[in-house]
């Protein structure tokens, strides 16, 4: 028991993830699952979709306030304002180019292995596609009509640019701001201990969550996708391992070994929830305090990323279009494939980071290069897995990218960064209230409590 208390909270969501497969894997096996039965009603749709459930709320009730906080706090305490401008621009360019080369190899490894060819496409299920936003309805949409709005719906770009544009504010109104901005500043702080009760019962809900996903995985689909699943996975894996590692050395001289262990939660809540944006603040505190980015950076790559940055997505929709192009026996050529190249990268940028949005995407791709729509549906049954490890993908570049940024301006804590320890959540530690702080706090409010009421006793006074 003492061992199990003593464990590393990635060790312990790692073992949550194990165990959740194998239990996944015996009520999927066994049929354990079958409609009606008391696994099924109770634990599978009862249990696991409760705790996983409410550990994703407990994940999105945390993104907005914790975005807007800490970029507040980012830009006031960037220093030099034309940083804001230079940081935007280098991670928007490397998002796009990285987006760019993860969908071309993609289509490069896929075209090689033949996937789709001589397959009958009389199996296709239906799908119909959904619209993707016009490139102009997302520009415009950028700046938000109505602050609130935006913050109520979690719309990431217009809360972005609102709370940047309210942290610009703040540095011109200069010195008189600075109770405000001391007051983000701590509740930014509030926040990331938010963020770590949340995580503290991440062992449990990643079990849950996965458990859950894998009793529901349709095995028999998996193997007759097998030719789809095998090249979309390994191009996936590439993607992560070999490419975007070989960019960040090469672009921040930083280790990709430490990067990679360091990425394993974050991977791992990716994975499980299937939303980038959920995983906002465990990448915002991975990121920080166990990367060691600053939060002047960090607090904007990290969410321009989860909306903008989607390289496993990319990845899906490469091979998605070899596949079914070889299926329905449509040739591409060339500049079809350039069309899907562009049309991916412009999708990511339009769509929110949430589960099975790439499938909208794929629709809006296939619509542009004259695919049939409906032939989605043939990749459908298995793409609630394949969304799982595509998000964890899209996660890690937002990282990397940060990283990069963070290192060419400065802005990375290398002794953190190096440290195998740094920011590692030990929940005993970081969860307990002092005591002594918690009575002052308790004296201070009551103090404030009484002045208040002693004023109020005075103005009533004086009216009377
Ligand atoms: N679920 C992915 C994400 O949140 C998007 C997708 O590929 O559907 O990043």
């Amino acid at each position: 028991m003492s061992s199990v208390k003593s464990m590393s909270l990635t060790t312990k969501v790692l073992l949550g993830m194990a165990i959740g497969m194998v239990v996944g894997l015996l009520i999927n096996l066994t049929g354990l699952n079958a409609p009606g039965s008391f696994i099924n009603e109770y634990i599978v749709n009862g249990v696991f979709l409760l705790a996983g459930k409410m550990f994703v709320n407990a994940l999105k009730m945390l993104v907005v306030p914790l975005v807007m906080l800490s970029l507040i706090t980012g830009v006031c305490g960037i220093g030099d304002i034309r940083m804001l401008g230079r940081v935007g621009g280098k991670s928007f360019v490397l998002y796009m180019m990285t987006t760019a080369i993860a969908i071309a190899t993609a289509i490069v490894i896929a075209g090689a292995s033949g996937i789709g060819k001589g397959m009958n496409q009389d199996t296709a299920a239906e799908f119909s596609g959904s619209e993707s936003p016009a490139l102009t309805q997302v520009l415009i949409d950028i700046i938000p009509s109505n602050p609130i709005a935006s913050m109520a719906n979690g719309d990431m770009l217009p809360v972005i640019f609102f709370s940047i544009l309210l942290g610009i504010s703040m540095l011109m109104v200069g010195r008189k701001a600075t109770s405000i901005i001391e007051g983000a500043e701590v509740a930014n702080e509030v926040m990331m201990k938010m963020v770590n009760i949340v995580m503290s019962v991440a062992p449990y809900a990643v079990f849950a969550l996965i458990a859950k996903a894998v009793s529901e995985l349709g095995i028999e689909l998996l193997t007759s996708l097998a030719g789809y699943v095998i090249v979309l996975v390994g191009a996936l894996m590439f993607h992560m391992f070999v490419t975007m590692m070989i960019v960040l050395k090469v672009f921040s001289g930083l280790n990709p070994g430490i990067f990679l262990k360091k990425m394993r939660n974050v991977q791992v809540f990716a994975f499980s929830t299937a939303s980038s944006n959920a995983t906002i603040p465990v990448s915002m505190r991975t990121v920080t305090e166990r990367l060691g980015v600053n939060n002047s950076v960090a607090s904007f790559t990290v969410p321009f990323g989860a909306t903008i940055n989607m390289d496993g997505t990319a990845i899906m929709q490469g091979v998605a279009t070899v596949f079914i192009a070889n299926i329905y026996g449509v040739e591409l050529g060339v500049v079809g494939y350039l069309t899907v190249i562009l049309m991916s990268v412009l999708a990511s940028v339009g769509t929110a980071g949430v589960p099975g949005v790439g499938l909208i995407m794929l629709s809006m791709v296939f619509a542009q290069v004259g695919l049939p729509v409906e032939g989605i549906g043939l990749v459908l049954g298995v793409d609630r897995l394949m969304d799982m490890i595509r998000t964890a993908v899209n996660v890690t570049g937002d990282a990397t990218v940060s990283c990069i940024v963070a290192k060419s301006e400065g802005k990375l804590n290398r002794t953190v960064f190096d440290d195998p320890e740094a920011g590692q959540l030990d929940t005993t530690d970081e969860l307990h209230i002092d005591e002594d702080a918690g009575r002052e706090l308790a004296d201070f409010v009551e103090k404030t409590q009484e002045k208040t009421a002693a004023k109020r006793q005075e103005t009533s006074e004086s009216v009377l």
